[in-house]
């Protein structure tokens, strides 16, 4: 197993870095890197650019339209972005629904929605969760029934409830797991189906979490009627497509070069606080970047395993434990930096340009609860811990 990069790797991540560099607008980079609230045009601005350049797929094959690159490429474009600052490239379209439309959708389907997946413009969201079906969730009960209505043709009537939907509120299209059948095991009953969330009867309702933001909805869909033809693949086979998405879902989740641009913040933010001498704030630090270097590690044993045609995606689960569990810790290293003056939890200074009346302290560091409250998520969203070390225990340790 070799884990160097070899001359040509180097080149291509120069190749890559003086793009994002010469491209990337800098009041993005600046909430980015200051963890800043990235409104809707900030994120759709930067995938507009990705898009425009052909990289927003960029993990996808030439074939549609992806630039092809092998999975090293692929690791160090994430990183270069991920380290000049970079949002996160929203994955509902690009990550999630694009390769199941490639794997299991028709040609007509993929015609119709790669292309506007591909250049940013269509905001996709995942419609999975569903009250009461979260880590279970072959028991969806958003119902979807088959008619044949005159001059309308073939349709799906859907009736139901998504939960935890996120940024659904700037959702165009919604990608839903619903129960077709009743009968037999549950898994057998679920399809694959793609809805305009302009439709008549879907309604989207905030949830607001911890940190005061909206980040995540509820979704309903009232007698809602979707043509037959945005059906994926075929009817009751969707607990299928559905897995085929998770391990993209999971591998993506781990984030580790998210994790080592905000190392650097740590380190940044430690030094203007004083505690970066105290030798046991040095050791905190340091035990988190052992654990981000050993998930780094982790990364490239993937890589280096698919560049020589070995499937590796059974440890995604265990990548999703690592990169949560490593990014919640960051977050709560600087507040143990910033102490007192990172504990006002003050929502306004999500906002680049925030000059308010911070008592006594930096006000770089008020918007450091809000992060931390946020980041409470990591754990639960795209299959809970707990749930993952079950998957890892049966598929990878017995
Ligand atoms: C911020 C955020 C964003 C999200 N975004 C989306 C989204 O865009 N689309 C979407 O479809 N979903 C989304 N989710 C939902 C997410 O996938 C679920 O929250 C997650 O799968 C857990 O399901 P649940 O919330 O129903 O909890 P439950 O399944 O009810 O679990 C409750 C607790 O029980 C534990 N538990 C459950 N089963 C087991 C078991 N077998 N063994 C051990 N422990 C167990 C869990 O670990 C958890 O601690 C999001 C969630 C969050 C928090």
């Amino acid at each position: 197993m070799d884990l160097s990069f070899t001359p040509e790797e180097q080149a291509f991540r120069e190749e890559i870095r003086a793009w994002v560099h010469a491209n990337l607008p800098a009041d993005i980079s600046h909430k980015v890197h200051n963890a800043l609230r990235l409104s809707r045009d900030d994120l759709q601005r930067w995938a507009r650019i990705l898009g425009k350049k052909g990289w927003l797929g960029y993990a996808w094959p030439q074939q549609f339209g992806g630039p092809g690159w092998n999975a090293v490429q692929k690791h160090l474009f994430e990183e270069e972005c991920a380290m000049a600052g970079a949002p996160r490239i929203i994955p509902f379209g690009p990550v999630m629904v694009a390769p199941v439309i490639m794997a299991f959708g028709n040609a007509e389907q993929q015609q119709r929605f790669l292309p506007g997946i591909a250049s940013g413009d269509v905001w996709w969201s995942q419609g999975y969760s569903e009250p009461g079906s979260g880590s279970d969730l072959a028991s969806v009960k958003t119902r979807a029934e088959r008619k044949t209505l005159p001059g309308r043709g073939d349709v799906y009537i859907v009736n139901g409830q998504k939960t935890w939907t996120t940024l659904g509120q700037y959702g165009e299209w919604i990608f839903c797991l619903v129960r077709t059948n009743t009968e037999g095991k549950p898994q057998a009953g679920i399809s694959f189906l793609l809805i305009d969330m302009k439709s008549p009867g879907v309604s989207v309702r905030p949830i607001v979490l911890l940190d005061g933001e909206a980040e995540v909805n509820e979704v309903f869909f009232d007698n809602v009627e979707v043509p037959a033809e945005n059906l994926i693949g075929e009817e009751n086979k969707g607990w299928t497509y559905a897995k085929h998405l998770l391990s993209h879902e999971r591998t993506n989740i781990a984030d580790v070069n998210r994790s080592k641009r905000e190392l650097e913040r740590l380190k940044r933010i430690a030094k203007a606080e004083g505690v970066y001498e105290d030798l046991r704030f040095r050791d905190e630090i340091a035990r988190l970047e052992v654990d981000i270097v050993a998930l780094e590690m982790l990364v490239l044993r993937v890589l280096s395993a698919e560049k020589s045609g070995k499937n590796s995606l059974d440890i995604a689960g265990l990548l999703k434990i690592r990169g949560s569990e490593i990014q919640q810790r960051y977050s709560e290293l600087m507040m143990l930096a910033a102490g007192p003056y990172s504990l006002p939890f003050i929502e306004e200074a999500m906002e680049a340009g925030w000059q308010g009346d911070f008592p006594g302290g930096l006000a770089a560091n008020a918007p450091l609860a809000s992060t931390y409250f946020n980041l409470r998520k990591t754990t639960i969203y795209g299959g809970s811990n707990e749930v993952q070390r079950n998957i890892v225990a049966q598929t990878v340790l017995s």
